[in-house]
């Protein structure tokens, strides 16, 4: 696919707009346009059946509508989850999940998105850190991969956006809030910024300047230890920004934006999953309005990485209940559909709670 023209899903609506004011064409078109890419299901530009011929026409020789390529789909078995892997126009590939719940669970309709392909943070227990880094994405191939399956199922419309796939996104962060404010906009798909959620691994002035943003965005952070030495074993950014500049982080984005800041703990056996470790990370987290996910490993292809039992786990999470820290167990499901991918198995399991105990 050729890289020269432009990909529609790129431009925000004000670029679109320009882009018509440059070929005299009057402004209206565009948000025409707008709607088609962002609220349709067309898959070409002869079915934009509203606008005039030759601005299909100019559209079809300067831009392109889809600039991924699906060419993998997993599906796990009880069909609410469902892996994509697509070719970008250079030949790289990334990877989107969405998963659906049916109706008498909320029917909520969650896209788990890409920001790069690859990564290059390199936590050793993920499988796109071992993979190391390609290259960023843009923002319209960030929001392509929402629009593909929200037209895929047009029948449950994506309710959440979660930036979980591949690669760190406070690393690609304007692509990556470009996405947020097109996804977000009125005259598109008008996905409230609540109900978006960014994943990072740590990077603190990249949390500063989300904060800034003036969006309700929910925050995610990747901490998986409660102490400089273990976490820097696990997640190399941690020698960037240690925990205390991040912790610092965490609370100024709760204070700005009023959004409760997540804490992603995944717990590998004999390495993070002590009840003694359990106790640092309540200390380190005190009185603080936050929320820990606890996430068994997901299998990948290195062996040290492994999840604990389920009596380790409950221990964890007794200890951290006991001392007062908010706390959801999240349990790893659709395991056909898992394997070979640690980290977008990862969140699959986050925005599924346990439901016996806390769990
Ligand atoms: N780079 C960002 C977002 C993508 S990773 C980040 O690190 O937060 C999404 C989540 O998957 C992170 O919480 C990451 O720590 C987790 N993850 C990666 N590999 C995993 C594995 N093998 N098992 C469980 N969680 C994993
Ligand atoms: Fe990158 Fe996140 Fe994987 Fe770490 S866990 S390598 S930051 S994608």
């Amino acid at each position: 696919m050729s890289m020269d023209k432009i990909a529609l899903a790129d431009l925000s609506l004000d670029e679109l707009s320009a882009l018509f004011k440059a070929w005299g064409e009057p402004q209206f078109h565009a948000v025409q346009v707008w709607r088609w890419l962002h609220l349709s299901s067309v898959t070409s530009f002869d079915e934009m059946s509203d606008l005039p011929a030759r601005i299909r026409q100019e559209l079809a020789e300067n831009s392109v509508l889809n600039s991924l390529l699906p060419v993998h789909v997993q599906s796990s078995v009880d069909r609410e989850t469902e892996k994509v892997l697509f070719r970008l126009r250079d030949g790289k590939n990334i990877e989107a999940v969405s998963m659906r719940q049916p109706r008498r669970r909320g029917g909520r309709h969650t896209v788990c998105v890409s920001t790069q392909a690859g990564c290059p943070v390199g936590c050793a227990f993920c499988a796109t850190g071992q993979q190391g880094f390609r290259r960023n994405l843009s923002a319209g191939e960030i929001v392509e991969q929402v629009l593909f399956f929200a037209r895929k199922s047009p029948e449950s419309p994506v309710s959440n956006v979660v930036f979980m796939g591949m690669g760190e996104p406070l690393l690609n962060y304007e692509a990556t809030v470009k996405a947020i404010r097109i996804l977000n906009a009125p005259q598109g798909r008008n996905l409230g910024a609540r109900h978006i959620t960014v994943s990072t691994a740590g990077v603190v002035p990249g949390i500063k300047r989300l904060s800034g943003e003036g969006m309700q965005v929910g925050l995610a952070i990747s901490l998986h230890a409660p102490n400089d030495s273990l976490r820097q074993s696990l997640v190399p950014l941690g020698r960037k920004y240690p925990l205390r500049a991040l912790i610092a982080a965490a609370r100024d984005y709760f204070a700005s934006t009023g959004r409760r800041v997540s804490f992603e703990y995944t717990l590998f056996n004999g390495i993070n999953d002590s009840v003694s470790l359990a106790a640092q990370l309540a200390r380190l987290l005190a009185g603080m309005n936050c929320h820990v996910n606890l996430i068994p490993a997901n299998r990948n292809a290195d062996s040290t990485f492994r999840a604990p039992s389920r009596d380790r786990v409950a221990a964890f999470r007794d200890e951290l209940i006991r001392r007062g820290v908010t706390t959801t167990l999240r349990r790893s499901l659709g395991g056909d559909i898992q394997a070979g991918c640690g980290q977008l198995a990862a969140y699959d399991t986050l925005l599924k709670p346990c439901t016996s105990g806390n769990r």
